[in-house]
């Protein structure tokens, strides 16, 4: 593959892309998001660089944060805070969280207990998107979160939020064109590769990363391979910890092609461009509630979503679903029962397989995906 920076070195735990903009841009600051979602038109507006936080892997064995969490919470929570804890997280400045699950939530409070001069915010997403007041409710808390930033970074008006949206409007449409083409032609758009590359953007600066969709969009388009006998599958679960990649290859040599998944979502978050007329974190705010993916960290019953998945399902003529869920993750675990019974009614076949972001053996899961697939092959 063509990525100039590979994967292995933006993911280390030395954070090598984030020392290397600040290199770059002396004095500027880097703010840390959490998962799931994250305004990070914000941050860029106000001369920063935003970073996916999404946890340590297998790359950091826990020696503190086990004494800070209880043993129920997932490997993402306690990998951060490890990382935190141990001096990896120096290079940023700033830590934004918000309202996924209680483990988040948490984590927020504990890392702004034991990094007291950090800058440590959490951004509350409104729960009631149908409420009239929702979207001027989320509009005044992305300006509390802005001055924030402000006073970190520096002034942000109107104009740079803009600028800003346009930046990540570009970036996402590119994402959804290879998702679309990854949908038609999952024989040249591998997953294990479409990841590597929608992951980098959580470690680079979103000019670069845009850069680097085109360049791979046009090597993906001119690839020619051919169609395997395999089965097209939607993988749902991992939004927030993110599975090994070794994981992800496991799948496809077991014989699935991922016509979709929701792997970092965060990037790939609104259906369509948020609008760069009027008020720009009104639109913000709207695109969050009207114009968003569907996701067990959000709720919104005017858009159940379950119908969501199916509709996903059908919408890229998938055979089966694999429910990909990190070991722990509440809002994952909530949500399969819902998703299972409407997959169910609706006649789709699915199978659930649980990871930690360390695990390092899979032969059990091998196991499992090669017996789910044959028994679809053969049926
Ligand atoms: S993996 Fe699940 S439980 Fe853990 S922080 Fe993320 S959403 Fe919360």
């Amino acid at each position: 593959m063509l990525f100039e920076r590979t994967f292995d070195n933006c993911c280390a735990l030395n954070f090598p892309t984030v020392r290397e903009w600040k290199q770059s841009h002396p004095g500027g600051k880097v703010i840390a998001c959490f998962p799931v979602y994250a305004p990070v038109e914000l941050i860029h507006a106000a001369g920063m660089l935003p970073v996916g936080l999404s946890g340590a892997g297998d790359r950091l064995d826990i020696q503190h944060a086990d004494a800070r969490f209880g043993s129920f919470i997932c490997s993402i929570v306690k990998t951060t805070l490890e990382m935190g804890m141990a001096g990896h997280l120096d290079p940023f400045d700033g830590f934004l969280f918000s309202t996924i699950c209680d483990s988040a939530r948490n984590l927020c409070f504990v890392m702004k207990r034991n990094f007291p001069k950090m800058y440590v915010d959490f951004l509350h997403l409104p729960h009631n998107p149908s409420s009239p007041a929702a979207a001027q409710f989320l509009a005044e808390e992305y300006r509390r979160i802005l001055t924030e930033l402000e006073r970190l970074g520096g002034k942000a008006d109107d104009a740079a939020v803009r600028h800003s949206i346009g930046l990540y409007n570009r970036n996402r449409a590119l994402i959804r064109e290879l998702y679309q083409l990854r949908t038609r032609a999952p024989q040249q758009v591998p997953t294990s590769e479409l990841y590597q590359l929608i992951r980098l953007g959580s470690f680079l600066a979103v000019e670069e990363h845009t850069a680097q969709l085109e360049t791979a969009l046009a090597e993906f388009r001119s690839r020619t391979a051919k169609l395997r006998d395999s089965i097209r599958i939607v993988v749902e679960g991992s939004f927030c910890e993110q599975p090994p990649l070794t994981l992800i290859r496991l799948i496809e040599d077991a014989g699935c092609y991922i016509v979709d998944d929701d792997l970092v979502i965060g990037q790939s978050w609104f259906e369509s461009d948020v609008p760069t007329e009027g008020d720009p974190l009104l639109a913000l705010a709207r695109s969050y509630l009207d114009h968003s993916v569907y996701s067990s960290v959000r709720h919104d019953f005017r858009k159940p979503r379950w119908d969501g998945l199916v509709d996903k399902v059908r919408r890229n003529r998938a055979d089966a679903v694999l429910f990909l869920i990190a070991k722990f993750c509440e809002p994952a675990y909530f949500d399969y029962v819902p998703y299972k019974q409407e997959l169910e009614r609706a006649g789709i076949p699915h199978l659930q397989l649980e990871f930690e972001e360390k695990s390092f053996t899979f032969d059990r899961l091998r196991t499992e995906i090669e017996t789910f697939v044959e028994s679809l092959v053969f049926d």
